[in-house]
């Protein structure tokens, strides 16, 4: 029988980092060396892999979405030369990355899992080995047609996915989402969470550079710095309200400004700031002024699903009522309706 094939890409972070006297930096060629001398990728459970370090492996503090395109070319370049792929990127961002990935990859039908680790390969202690090999394993041998982050015996939906630790190997979460596969003693795939597989062949958006912002809410926020921000000709903004999707609404010259910018077509996107739970801006006065002055639903998104989300459907070229449609649908598993609720209509 004919092995399976893993392509893995090292883009960066602490899993392939080497410490130097300012802290610990990617180095290149570092990680494909330390990789060629371990036994476990020959052994026969092992799937064929190659490695691809990227020619300036960053720290995904450094990552934004002219990066995001090259590792979704490079998926679409090999994507009938393998069975799975692995994609080694720093922590800091790799919630942003495998969201990004998850909208730009349309129709995907084969695991492109994201991971990496909070002590370099290298260094005693590592949770490299664990995430790689069990990343690799799962990434040749199980149908997930899914943009995936694997850490710490959890294989979660990209999209879901966000850093909760800093320090911890646990470092990632899926909050209103449970993982698509726990690994233990033996591996379990929750098959009824998995997304279908498309019927069309693969296709990569490019994320265009639409002028898209996070403005978190604190109390005590301005009526004037908001209006600042909103006339930076902005097309859409991710709003991290309060709770059920709440802001200080007493203030109406804020409602203003939020009102003036909506009906001028700018998307507003209403996220909380919790980490679990959804928005819904029915509950309170103070989050139906929001709805009133034309900010829309975000229901369950994580931040990093709502902004790459925003990215990726300006870059479609859509109107603004349509991206306002279609952020209250589900596109790539990454949101839940409540019951009750319907997609938000424009
Ligand atoms: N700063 C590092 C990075 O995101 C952290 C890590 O990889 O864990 O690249």
């Amino acid at each position: 029988m004919n092995k399976k094939r893993v392509y893995i890409a090292y883009t960066g972070g602490t899993i392939g980092m080497k410490p130097g006297q300012d802290g610990y930096r990617p180095v290149a060629g570092f990680l494909a060396d330390a990789l060629s001398r371990y036994p476990e990728f020959r052994m026969a459970d092992m799937p064929e892999s190659e490695i691809h370090e990227y020619e300036e492996p960053l720290d995904s503090a450094n990552m934004s979405p002219e990066e995001w395109f090259v590792i979704a070319e490079d998926i679409r370049a090999r994507y009938d030369d393998y069975d799975g792929f692995v994609i080694l990127h720093g922590t800091d961002t790799m919630a942003y990355t495998a969201s990004a990935l998850s909208f730009m990859l349309q129709d995907l039908a084969k695991p492109v899992i994201l991971t990496g680790s909070q002590i370099p390969l290298t260094q005693l202690r590592s949770d490299a080995r664990d995430n790689l090999i069990n990343a690799v394993y799962l990434a040749a041998n199980y149908a997930i047609p899914e943009v995936c982050l694997f850490f710490h015996d959890h294989l979660y939906r990209g999209n879901r996915s966000r850093k909760v630790d800093s320090n911890g190997f646990a470092a990632f979460g899926s909050p209103n989402f449970p993982p698509l596969a726990t690994v233990g003693n033996q591996i379990r795939i929750r098959q009824h969470l998995l997304l279908d597989g498309p019927n069309q062949p693969l296709s990569v958006q490019k994320l265009l550079s639409p002028q898209v912002a996070v403005l978190t809410l604190f109390p005590g926020i301005s009526a004037e710095f908001i209006g600042r921000l909103l006339a930076q000709g902005l097309q859409g903004v991710v709003l991290q309200s309060y709770g059920m999707g709440n802001a200080p609404v007493r203030d109406e010259a804020m409602l203003n400004c939020l009102r003036q910018a909506t009906d001028a077509g700018m998307v507003i996107i209403n996220t909380t700031q919790c980490l679990h739970g959804n928005v819904d801006m029915r509950q309170y006065q103070t989050g139906q002024k929001l709805m009133e002055a034309g900010v829309i639903n975000g229901f369950d998104l994580t931040p990093e699903a709502a902004l790459t989300k925003l990215f990726y459907l300006f870059s479609l070229g859509l109107a603004p009522a349509d991206i306002k449609t279609r952020m209250g649908i589900s596109l790539r598993g990454e949101l839940t309706l409540p019951a009750g609720t319907r997609a938000t209509k424009a």
